[in-house]
C-alpha cells in the first residue's frame, strides 16, 4: 500500500469521532427531567408552557415559558394537540426524526463501514497493489540500465541469456523464422550467486523495464491474494508492451506438491501457481514478455512449471571458481581506492564464497579503510575483514580441513574424467569443477555424450567404469580406508546401469534373454542371484577401472593438481593435460 493510501484510513476515523461527539452533544441537549403527567396538567392550566414537541416516541418533550424542559408522558391522544393549539401553545410535530439527528448517525455508520473495508483491505495485503514490487524502466534512463559487464564470471549463464536479450529487442525476427523463444527461463544456483543481478542485466542489456517480485509475497494467507497479484503484476508488466517480470524465490509457489503437508496453504499456493501458468499461456510470442524466475534448488519444483511453454529453458548460476571470483573482486575493488592489494591471492582463499559474500568482504574492507582514516583499502584491511567473515560463516579450523578434501574432490572428479576420455571419446568432456552444486555433489563432471538410439555392451560397461573412476581415483591416491561418502550418487548410478544390463537387456547370464520385470511373482525367487551377478560384474569393471587408472597416474595427477589450482577445468584444457 503506497503512502497517501496509508493516510486515507485516517479520514473514515476523524468522520466516526466527529459524528459520534454531534449525536452524544444533541442528545444530552434533549434530555430533560421527567415530569409525572398530572404535573404537565398543572402546567398547561396555569398557563406556564411555550411549546410541546411531540413525536412517535413514548415521551414528549415541553418547555416552559422560564425556558426550563422536562419530558412527560405522552398520551398519543388526537384531542391533545388541539387542546394544546387551543391554549396558545406551540405543538411541534415530529414523528420523523429531525435532520440534526439523522445526519451524523448515518455518517457515522458509513464511516464505520468504510473503517472496516479498508482495515480488511489492508489485512489482506491489498491484492490490487502489489506491495513490495520492484519496478525499473530501463527503456527510458537508459543510462543507469545494468548490463552484463555489473555481472562478472558467469560467463555460461551470460551466453544463454544473450538470445533472450536478442529476442526482446527484436520478437519479430523470431516470429518470421517460425522459431519459438522461451516465454520462461529458471535461473538456478546458490544464494548470491548474481540470478537476480542477471535477470536485471537481461533488461537493462535490452533496455525494457524490469519488473520484480519474491515468490513468498504471493503466498498469503488469504485464498486468492496471490492470484490476484500475480494477474496484477501481469497486467503492469503488458501495460509496457515489453518487459522482463522477475520472480525470485520461485519454490515458495512452485514447490512439488508430492507431500501436501502444509495443509489449508496449499490451496493458496495451487491458485496462485495457476494463475502464473495461465497468465504464461495467456501472452503471445510477439509480444516480448519474458519470464525469468530464480530458486536455489531446480529439483525442488512442480513439473507442472518446467513443461514446454512454461518455464522451459533452465541455467545453471553456479558459485564462482577462482578466475570468476578474481573478476568479481577486482569489478567491486574498480569504484573504491585502494593500493597493493593481490587480488589473485584473495581470489585463490575465497573458495565456496558466492558473489554476494565477496561482495560483502569488499564492503567490510572498505568500512574498516575509512574507520582507520586510511587514504585506501589495503591488504590488511581485506585481511581483517576476511577473518570477520570467515568467522561469521565457518569455523576457522575448518579452512585447513577444506583443502585436504579439496584434494579428495579433485582426484574424484579427475578420476571420472579421465576414464570418460580414455575409455569413451566420442562423449565429450567438456568441464570439470570442484566447486559443489546445490544438490549436494562436491563437483562434478559434465560430459555430452554421443547422441546415439541405442548402446552397445562395451558402451555401457564403460559408462560403468567412468561412474566408478571416482571412487577408484580416491582409492589409488589416499587408500581403501580413506574413501568417501562422495560416490553415493555414482554408485547408483553404476547399479542401475548393471541392473538393466541384466534384467532387462538381455546381456546377463542368470537369466539370458528373460525379462525379469515380466515373469512376474517368479521375481522374488530370481532376485539373489541378479544382485550376484550384479555385484559379479561391477566389482570386475572396479578393478579393471583402478588398473586403468594406474596406468595413467600422470595423467591423473596431472588432471587433479590443475583442477586443485584452477577449480574447473574446460574441454581444451583437459585434451592438453590428458596426453
Ligand atoms: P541471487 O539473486 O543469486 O541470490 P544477487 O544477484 O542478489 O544473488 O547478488 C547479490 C549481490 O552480490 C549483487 O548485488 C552483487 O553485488 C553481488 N554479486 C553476486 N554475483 C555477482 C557477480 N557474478 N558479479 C558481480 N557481483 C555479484
Ligand atoms: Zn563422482
Amino acid at each position: 500500500m503506497n503512502k497517501i493510501k496509508k493516510y486515507y484510513i485516517i479520514i473514515p476515523m476523524i468522520t466516526a469521532i466527529l459524528s459520534l461527539i454531534v449525536m452524544v452533544a444533541t442528545s444530552y441537549n434533549t434530555k430533560s427531567v421527567n415530569k409525572s403527567y398530572s404535573m404537565f396538567t398543572d402546567d398547561l392550566n396555569s398557563n406556564n408552557i411555550s411549546t410541546v414537541v411531540v413525536d412517535s416516541s413514548p415521551k414528549m418533550t415541553v418547555t416552559l415559558n422560564n425556558g426550563d424542559k422536562y419530558s412527560t408522558d405522552n398520551p398519543h391522544t388526537d384531542t391533545l394537540k388541539e387542546k394544546l393549539l387551543l391554549n396558545g401553545i406551540d405543538v411541534k410535530d415530529e414523528t420523523n426524526p429531525p435532520l440534526t439527528k439523522t445526519i451524523p448517525a448515518s455518517i457515522f455508520v458509513l464511516s464505520l463501514v468504510t473503517l472496516g473495508a479498508m482495515l480488511i483491505s489492508k489485512a489482506r495485503g491489498g491484492a490490487s497493489s502489489v506491495t513490495s514490487m520492484e519496478m525499473q524502466d530501463f527503456s527510458k534512463n537508459k543510462k543507469d540500465a545494468l548490463n552484463f559487464n555489473a555481472v562478472a564470471g558467469n560467463e555460461e549463464a551470460k551466453e544463454s541469456l544473450m538470445d533472450i536479450v536478442d529476442f526482446l529487442k527484436n520478437p519479430e525476427k523470431y516470429q518470421k523464422y517460425g522459431a519459438r523463444m522461451p516465454k520462461g527461463v529458471i535461473l538456478y544456483g546458490d544464494p548470491g550467486t548474481g540470478k537476480t543481478l542477471l535477470a536485471k542485466a537481461v533488461a537493462g542489456e535490452a533496455g525494457v523495464p524490469f519488473y520484480a517480485l519474491s515468490g513468498s509475497d504471493f503466498v498469503q494467507v488469504y485464498v486468492g491474494v496471490g492470484a490476484a497479484r500475480v494477474r496484477n503484476l501481469f497486467k503492469k508488466a503488458k501495460s509496457h508492451g515489453k518487459a522482463v517480470i522477475f520472480i525470485d524465490e520461485i519454490d515458495a509457489i512452485g514447490k512439488a506438491r508430492s507431500n501436501g503437508k502444509n495443509g489449508s496453504s496449499n490451496d493458496e499456493k495451487d491458485q496462485t501457481l495457476n494463475a502464473l501458468l495461465t497468465e504464461m499461456s495467456g501472452f503471445g510470442q510477439e509480444e516480448g514478455i519474458i519470464v525469468i524466475a530464480a530458486t536455489n534448488r531446480l529439483d525442488m519444483l512442480d513439473k507442472a512449471l518446467l513443461r514446454p511453454g512454461r518455464f522451459d529453458r533452465h541455467i545453471q548460476v553456479a558459485l564462482p571458481d577462482v578466475n570468476a571470483r578474481e573478476k568479481i573482486l577486482s569489478l567491486h575493488l574498480k569504484n573504491k581506492p585502494h593500493e597493493n592489494i593481490d587480488i589473485k591471492d584473495i581470489a585463490k582463499k575465497t573458495i565456496y564464497f558466492s558473489g554476494a559474500k565477496l561482495e560483502s568482504l569488499i564492503n567490510e574492507s572498505a568500512i574498516l579503510a575509512a574507520k582507520d582514516n586510511s587514504n585506501s583499502i589495503t591488504s590488511a584491511h581485506i585481511e581483517s575483514a576476511y577473518s570477520i567473515t570467515l568467522a561469521g560463516h565457518e569455523k576457522k579450523e575448518r579452512s585447513y580441513l577444506k583443502d585436504e578434501d579439496k584434494l579428495l574432490t579433485s582426484y574424484h572428479e579427475a578420476g571420472h574424467g579421465l576414464v570418460s576420455m580414455l575409455l569413451l571419446p566420442k562423449d565429450k568432456v567438456s568441464k570439470i569443477t570442484i566447486i559443489p552444486t546445490t544438490n549436494g555433489a562436491g563437483g562434478y563432471t559434465l560430459t555430452i555424450p554421443e547422441d546415439k538410439n541405442y548402446h552397445r555392451i562395451d558402451y555401457l560397461k564403460n559408462k560403468i567404469k567412468v561412474s566408478l573412476g571416482g571412487r577408484a581415483a580416491e582409492e589409488i591416491i589416499f587408500g581403501k580406508d580413506k574413501v568417501s561418502t562422495g560416490a553415493e550418487g555414482d554408485i547408483s548410478q553404476t547399479t542401475d546401469i548393471a541392473l538393466k544390463m541384466i534384467t532387462e537387456y538381455g546381456m546377463g547370464e542368470t537369466l539370458g534373454l528373460i525379462k525379469l520385470s515380466s515373469v512376474g511373482s517368479l521375481y522374488s525367487s530370481y532376485g539373489n542371484p541378479v544382485i550376484d551377478e550384479c555385484k559379479k560384474l561391477v566389482d570386475q569393471l572396479y578393478e579393471e577401472t583402478l588398473e586403468l587408472l594406474r596406468e595413467n597416474r600422470d595423467s591423473l595427477d596431472k588432471i587433479a593438481l590443475e583442477l586443485l589450482e584452477k577449480e574447473s577445468l574446460y574441454e581444451d584444457e583437459l585434451n592438453k593435460l590428458a596426453i
